[in-house]
Order: C-alpha cells, then structure tokens, then sequence
C-alpha cells in the first residue's frame, strides 16, 4: 500500500546546494514512488559536525518501497554522490534520513523511524513543517509542537 514518507536531505561538502537539488531530482526519479512536494532550501550552521554551513530540505514522496528498501535507495544516493565515511558526524557530500514512514515505529539495528533526533533540529523541523504544517511524529505528537525546542537555532531559507 502507498506510504507516505519524508526524506531529510543535508549537504556541507563541496557545491551543497547543487547536492541537495540533484538528490531531489533522484528522490522524483526513484522506483514504485512519487514525489509529492520538496521544501525551500535552508542554510544552516553544522551541529555535532563540523566544516561549512549546511543546506538542508525536506522532499514527501508516497511510496510502495519497503522502509528498508527505502533506505537501501537512498543509500545508493548518498554513494552516488561519493560519500565518505571516515568518523561520525564528518562533514558529507550527501546526508539523506528517512524521517517518517506512514504512521509507522521502526526500531531495527539498520532503521529507527521516526528519525530519533528530528525533533531536535530546525534544519529537519522547519523544512518539515514548511510543507506538511500538521503532520503527526508517531510516538511524540503534533510536530508543530516542537518548533519551540528548535526555536534558538539559526537557520535561513534560501529565497533564489
Ligand atoms: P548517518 O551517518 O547519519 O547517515 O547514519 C547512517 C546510519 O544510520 C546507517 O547505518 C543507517 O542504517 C542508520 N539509520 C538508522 N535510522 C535511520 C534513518 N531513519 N534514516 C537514515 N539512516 C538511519
């Protein structure tokens, strides 16, 4: 059945705007899935990262992929667009995180949705909550309701 889903996208490395517009290209084109709308791109400040400042989105797709197969692609993405690994929290080419998936609690070694830290952040809330102001983060409630959390974080919309 179709799922609806939400992708965090995150770029510091290299031309991170051009990332962050081709991944929502490659998000649009992916198998048995539609992308249903992409939020404005932001700038903001790394947090537990370092390097430069990040561009972040949001894309909804509705899907019939499998949240692991979901997964799987979008890790094809982030290696396509020649991720490297070498310590946590590095800065990246490429960061996508399946935030929700429907309605649905994963916790499994390779998947937690919804993300564990995505009522933390502006860069995933804002985007979020730009394009789908009255979605629900299964286990924790209107997403809405924690922008005041994430409220002292700097973050800019890129207008052009
Ligand atoms: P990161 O370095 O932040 O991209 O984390 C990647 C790792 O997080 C991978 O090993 C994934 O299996 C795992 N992971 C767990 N939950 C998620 C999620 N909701 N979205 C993306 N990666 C996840």
């Amino acid at each position: 059945m179709t799922t609806q889903a939400f992708i965090g996208i995150g770029a510091n490395l290299g031309d991170a705007r051009g990332s962050v517009e081709q991944a929502i290209l490659r998000l649009a084109d992916l198998p048995a899935s539609l992308l249903i709308a992409q939020s404005s791109l932001f700038k903001t400040a790394p947090i537990e990262s370092s390097g430069d400042d990040y561009i972040n989105a949001v894309a909804e797709l509705r899907t019939d992929l499998s949240a692991t197969d979901l997964l799987l692609v979008l890790q094809q993405i982030e290696l396509a667009f020649g991720r490297e690994r070498p310590y946590r929290n590095a800065p990246r080419t490429l960061d996508l995180d399946l935030l929700l998936y429907g309605l649905e609690q994963i916790h499994t070694d390779a998947l937690t949705v919804p993300h564990p830290r995505m009522t933390e952040r502006a860069f995933v809330l804002l985007p979020l909550l730009q394009i789908s102001p009255l979605i629900t983060i299964p286990g924790k409630g209107a997403a809405q309701d924690f922008a005041g959390v994430v409220a002292e974080q700097v973050i800019v919309e890129l207008t052009s």
